[in-house]
């Protein structure tokens, strides 16, 4: 059963966490995976986690049509190279690459899982929503995930991947370039390398898809629940530990196989020290801000 664990963060006062919690109850116990008290300002607001928090509400305001347009330009782009580039994979395989091609999609979704860890990191870390085109556009929904985790369940699919489609565009034009220039001994060659750039970009493409079926409780296929139980995919038990305040680890949200090492050798907690010591920079300071709106 559920398990309270009360933590003293810095700023923060006492924070309860309902860890672990809610593992049968669903999409409405994700929206009280944490409830945090101000212990400074009696009585100045308990502020549930959800579409209702006050953060949650102004980041999603912030969602404009101009970004609603860069997501679909993405998208269309994206799933077009993928379905070119996959054409040219099957018109040039041949059996004896069949274990190349176990090994460059093996290698290319460990490589999508640490990505997909670097940039989560990365933006949940560091940076605010105030940073010039960048806060608004690619921080903004990292902070409104922590707070309302259950609002990407809400996103459709353009919102979902429309910006993870931007970021894999130029390894899929790459490819396709490929395929159109090289001559056919060039392409014999350079076979294996196209199928581990092609697995890459389908994972890291698809992450955000992935992350939100780990926020669904209902509804999912039965192929897509089947992939999260074999941990295929990142799987919602796995994910929950995320989401805890502080959110300071299990960032890989692909499949999430390099969390255990990565949170082993304190891989994260590293770079932050390092980078702090560098630059004097707090981690995290913006996204604590955003969690303890009120108003
Ligand atoms: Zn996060
Ligand atoms: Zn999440």
């Amino acid at each position: 059963m559920s398990k309270l664990r009360l933590d003293l963060l810095p700023g923060k006062g006492f924070v309860p966490h309902w860890n672990m919690a809610c593992q049968e109850i669903g999409n409405v116990c994700e929206q009280n995976l944490q409830t945090h008290t101000k212990h400074t300002a009696p009585g100045s607001g308990i502020s549930r986690w959800g579409p209702q928090h006050a953060g949650a509400r102004e980041l999603a305001n912030l969602y404009s049509p101009g970004k609603r347009c860069q997501e679909w330009i993405s998208v269309i782009l994206c799933f077009s190279l993928m379905a070119f580039n996959f054409c040219h994979l099957l018109m040039n395989f041949h059996l004896s690459y069949i274990w190349y091609i176990l090994l460059g999609t093996v290698a290319g979704i460990l490589t999508a899982d640490f990505f997909s860890g670097l940039v989560h990191w990365g933006a949940d870390t560091w940076g605010s929503v105030d940073v010039p085109v960048l806060g608004k556009a690619f921080i903004r929904p990292f902070r409104e995930h922590h707070i309302d985790p259950t609002a990407i369940t809400r996103h459709d699919f353009i919102e979902t991947n429309g910006d993870n489609c931007m970021l894999t565009l130029i390894p899929l034009a790459n490819m396709a370039f490929s395929f159109h220039t090289l001559s056919s001994v060039e392409l014999y060659h350079s076979y294996p390398w196209h199928c581990y750039v092609f697995a890459l970009a389908i994972f890291a493409t698809l992450t955000n898809q992935i992350h939100k079926w780990s926020h669904t409780y209902s509804g999912l296929p039965y192929w897509v629940t089947f992939l999260q139980d074999c941990h295929v995919i990142l799987p919602r038990k796995h994910h929950r530990t995320h989401h805890v305040s502080p959110h300071e680890t299990y960032f890989c949200i692909t499949t999430g196989w390099l969390n255990y090492p990565l949170e082993k050798i304190g891989f994260w907690r590293g770079l932050e020290d390092l980078i702090q010591g560098l630059t004097g920079e707090k981690p995290r300071s913006d996204d604590m801000n955003w969690a303890q709106k009120t108003k």
